[in-house]
């Protein structure tokens, strides 16, 4: 799927959530990126919240905007480890650095959803998945995909 628009609401978040897995196919050079852009509110934490059902987690997937990252080991999926990031708080990549980054980046097993990706631009793969949410109404998303 090359360009993808999809406009959505909360009841349908699952779905989208297939849309968007379909995308993250493993790479045999390192982990799988999604980085997620969008607004405050535009349903990046839901979606991954979704996303991380659907892989198999079980534990309340709390938003990582306080903890930078969260981990979440996978036991139904290809992928072993789900690494959910929100990049909104830092200042640079290089802290990224200091929780384990390059590790976590270089093991193809790993599924690492990034939210507010452009804050760490220069520390992601060129070949990520880029996905994009927009708020358009009170209850209403899109979901983008260029
Ligand atoms: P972000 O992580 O992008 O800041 P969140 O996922 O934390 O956004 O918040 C999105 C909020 O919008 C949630 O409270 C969610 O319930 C609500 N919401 C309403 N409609 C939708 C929708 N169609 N998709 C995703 N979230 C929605
Ligand atoms: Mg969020």
């Amino acid at each position: 799927i090359l360009h993808m628009r999809k406009e959505f609401t909360i009841d349908h978040i699952e779905t989208i959530a297939d849309d968007v897995l379909a995308l993250c196919v493993p790479r045999t050079s390192g982990a799988t990126v999604l980085a997620l852009t969008g607004d405050l509110g535009a349903g990046k934490t839901t979606i991954t919240q979704s996303i991380g059902k659907k892989l198999g987690v079980t534990e309340n997937m709390i938003s990582p905007t306080f903890v930078i990252m969260k981990h979440y080991r996978l036991k139904t999926s290809d992928y072993r480890l789900l690494v959910h990031i929100d990049a909104y708080r830092l200042d640079s990549s290089a802290e990224m650095k200091t929780l384990g980054f390059d590790t976590l980046i270089a093991d193809p097993e790993n599924l690492i959803v990034i939210e507010w990706p452009e804050r760490i631009a220069d520390i992601l793969p060129t070949d990520c998945i880029r996905v994009s949410l927009e708020h358009l109404e009170e209850n209403k998303r899109a979901l983008i995909v260029e």
